[in-house]
């Protein structure tokens, strides 16, 4: 069974589905409105890696993660510039993508983005006005906290003392400054949606409730973020639901921070002001494996030296993948069904297993794969090279199904090479296997190790 840490309840709990065998999975997206942020990647590797972990177990996993494209941010950024809000959203959705695919993130089954469900979110904020869940007030429709008995579940701490932390509000028409915008009315100059209850553009807590509850349905299984979303955001997400009557998500994932020392953020020291200029200078495995070494809970340190101590141990593994020539594993979700091993190999994944399906528990995990890398090149020196391709094999696939791919790197060939790779690709796909299997040969004899790939024939030394 696997096991994850419920904030709702404090403590690791199974994961048990809705549906057996499917688990529905939300993870609140990127408002784009500037490039992402070290927070973002370390966010979208973690749950990249929940889902690849549940995937590998044999989870048929509907992942959500929406896109935020109307928001103050957005607008204000669109002013600054003299430029339209859809510009703002094209330009930096554009470079949320590729910095998703540069980090081997895979996309998501769906991806709503909020203004394709302001229509939603209206009907929703009349049927709280209704039943006065709630209220307008001059620059907008509020949410009325009080109305839900248990607000504060997310965040840990009753009503009353989340109301004395909060802050002396500006806005004195709300009734409490617990109290959140569902709807802000028109302002000169924004973007405008109609309303039976006043023009304007929704805020932004009501979009992941409309958007979960539409492509998920009642009372899904897993709701995931950044700790930074627990309060309010989440909470807030929360309190609409239960208002609304919805069952809402069972299981409440967050992950930890990122820091980096303040004053260590300049370029200058090395250090990396965004997540794309951390992806243009550095191999992007090099995150995914500094984020798999800590664990998901825990804070991690982002920096030039922590990116280069995770540069250099996958550099090892590269190598080892050289040596050993393990298969291309890593670039779609892996399933363990598709992998079969045996001994020490066998035992190698079921160690592994055991550790992510208990909280995901990643730096044993992968100590465990470091030692096993240690292991087959030992076995590789004395010449048990048998036990030693099974047991590295095994680390390919485990590291693999975390979305970690090892390899070679490309080879650069000369044209008769190429020529040959292309013949056996031609002869593959007409099943002439003779022909295939003598070019393979042709290839090996050459110094080249050979492998079948969906796109084709792939060689290196
Ligand atoms: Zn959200």
């Amino acid at each position: 069974m696997l096991r994850l840490y419920d904030t709702v309840h404090g403590e690791v709990r199974d994961l048990a589905t809705r549906d057996p065998g499917r688990l529905s999975m939300y993870v609140c997206g990127p408002t784009v409105y500037d490039l992402p942020h070290l927070g973002h990647g370390r966010f979208t590797l973690v749950w990249d890696v929940a889902r690849r972990w549940f995937t590998f177990r044999g989870l048929d996993v509907h992942f959500v993660s929406n896109i935020t494209d109307i928001d103050d941010k957005i607008i204000s950024r669109a002013q600054r510039e003299g430029v339209r809000e859809s510009e703002v959203v094209a330009t930096y959705e554009e470079q949320w993508w590729a910095a998703m695919a540069a980090l081997g993130v895979a996309r998501p089954d769906d991806t709503p983005h909020a203004t394709a469900y302001v229509a939603q979110m209206v009907a929703l904020i009349e049927t709280f006005l209704v039943d006065d869940v709630a209220y307008v007030t001059s620059d907008g429709v509020y949410f009325d906290t009080s109305r839900v008995a248990d607000y504060g579940l997310l965040a840990g701490q009753a009503l009353d003392s989340l109301r004395a932390g909060a802050r002396v509000e500006s806005n004195e028409e709300k009734r409490s400054a617990l109290d959140f915008a569902l709807w802000k009315f028109a302002k000169p100059g924004e973007p405008i949606w109609p309303a039976s209850f006043g023009d304007g553009r929704p805020g932004w807590h009501t979009e992941c409730v409309v958007m979960s509850l539409g492509l998920l349905g009642d009372g899904f299984d897993l709701h995931c973020g950044g700790l930074d979303l627990k309060f309010p955001h989440h909470e807030n997400e929360r309190a609409q639901a239960m208002a609304a009557g919805r069952a809402f998500a069972q299981h409440w994932g967050h992950n930890g921070f990122v820091l980096v020392e303040g004053e260590k953020m300049s370029k200058s020291l090395g250090n990396f002001t965004s997540l794309t200029d951390l992806l243009s200078r550095t191999d992007a495995r090099a995150y995914r494996l500094l984020v798999v070494r800590s664990h998901y809970r825990s804070p991690i340190e982002v920096s030039a030296a922590t990116i280069a101590d995770a540069e250099r141990a996958l550099a090892r593994l590269d190598a080892f993948a050289r040596r050993f020539a393990t298969p291309d594993v890593g670039e779609d979700l892996v399933r363990a069904t598709d992998h079969s091993f045996v001994g020490a190999a066998q035992e190698l994944v079921d160690r592994v297993g055991a550790l992510l399906d208990d909280d995901l528990n990643t730096p044993l995990a992968v100590a465990e794969i470091f030692d096993a890398v240690s292991t087959a090149n030992a076995w590789a020196d004395q010449g048990a090279s048998d036990e030693a391709a099974e047991l590295a094999r095994a680390v390919a696939v485990l590291l693999g199904a975390l979305g970690l791919k090892i390899f070679s790197g490309d080879e650069t060939l000369d044209d008769e090479t190429a020529s040959l790779v292309r013949d056996r690709d031609a002869a593959r796909s007409q099943g002439n296997w003779a022909e295939a299997d003598r070019l393979r040969d042709e290839l090996m004899s050459r110094g080249w190790v050979v492998e079948d790939s969906a796109n084709g024939t792939r060689i290196r030394r």
